[in-house]
């Protein structure tokens, strides 16, 4: 990812740091990624409602909602986690890629905070989606290369699954996909987050 333009305000992300980081190249380090994307949506939302973010964490550790088995956003305590093995797995499409991870469960807290989030589920999953999109497209700092772009799609469609009828199912590959894209032509196309609109 290219930096456009330095924000002026510091970002607070807490870091917790109990594993190392991957370290890739000419890719930003995970703590930039999390630093950036995280001050970049607090500034969409004019500072308010901002969740905690809690990075890095070690699977099985306990969050506010319980153990944590991956990352999520959590109402009881509006906290954002993001676990090491996430990192792991988005380092293996490249930086953009955890930069979704962020924005995905930034949006979780938006959905909840502003109550717009329709209910559980795959709809609200792909909206998540939509609206990760929407924000990484309109985040000021942070310009999105092609490349950048190909990782985000390559890891939605990694992560999307048939298991219809779950309360997990997130929206198939191809959903998936579809919805991230949707989301970024929408913060082009002057729609913003209401291109995600259910
Ligand atoms: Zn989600």
């Amino acid at each position: 990812m290219k930096i456009f333009k330095a924000l002026t305000t510091v970002a607070i992300a807490i870091g917790t740091v109990f594993g190392t980081l991957p370290v890739y190249g000419r890719e930003w380090h995970p703590r930039r990624v999390v630093n950036e994307v995280y001050s970049g949506i607090q500034k969409i939302h004019g500072y308010k409602a901002t969740p905690r973010l809690i990075w890095n964490v070690t699977r099985g550790k306990r969050g506010g909602c319980g153990p944590i088995r991956g990352s999520h956003y959590c109402t009881k305590n509006h906290t954002v986690y993001i676990t090491s093995t996430d990192i792991r797995m988005a380092y293996q499409h490249g930086d953009a890629a955890l930069a979704y991870i962020i924005a995905h469960e930034y949006a979780h807290a938006m959905q909840t905070a502003y109550q717009f989030r329709p209910g559980v589920g795959h709809i609200t999953e792909l909206q998540a989606d939509c609206l990760a999109g929407v924000y990484l497209g309109l985040i000021p700092n942070i310009v999105l290369d092609n490349k950048d772009i190909r990782e985000v799609a390559s890891f939605a469609h990694r992560i999307g699954d048939y298991a219809w009828g779950s309360v997990h199912h997130h929206g198939t590959p191809k959903q998936r996909v579809k919805a991230v894209v949707h989301g970024m032509r929408g913060s082009v196309n002057g729609k913003g987050v209401s291109a995600c609109r259910v």
